[in-house]
């Protein structure tokens, strides 16, 4: 568990903007995920830095993330860092998410 004082979470919130969906987006340092290219969030916390959403999933959700188990973001938005937009799901689930959402992805029509 990340151990954090009311300054960290203070000095975590000044990264954040509430955009109109209603997600927090990181606006803080980021790093690219170590599977793929999606960029998230990275906080510096006890002079290491963890992800953001773990921060805001573990410290201000207070869910754990138990072994075999991952974050994913219901939102879709790896940038996000809304405690509630993040859910703690087994690693089957996560990767049945995944191809779920690759076989849908967003359309976008010039002809309207
Ligand atoms: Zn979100």
């Amino acid at each position: 568990m990340i151990k954090a004082t009311q300054a960290d979470v203070d000095r975590f919130l000044r990264y954040v903007r509430v955009l109109p969906c209603g997600c927090w987006f990181w606006i803080g340092g980021r790093s690219k995920g170590r599977g793929n290219k999606i960029p998230y969030g990275t906080f510096n916390v006890n002079g290491r830095a963890v992800r953001a959403h773990r921060f805001a999933s573990e410290v201000l959700g207070r869910q754990s993330c138990p072994p075999g188990h991952h974050r994913d973001h219901t939102c879709c938005f790896s940038l996000c860092v809304h405690p509630d937009h993040i859910e703690v799901v087994t690693a089957e689930e996560n990767q049945r998410r995944k191809i779920a959402r690759k076989a849908a992805p967003p359309a976008f029509n010039l002809e309207g």
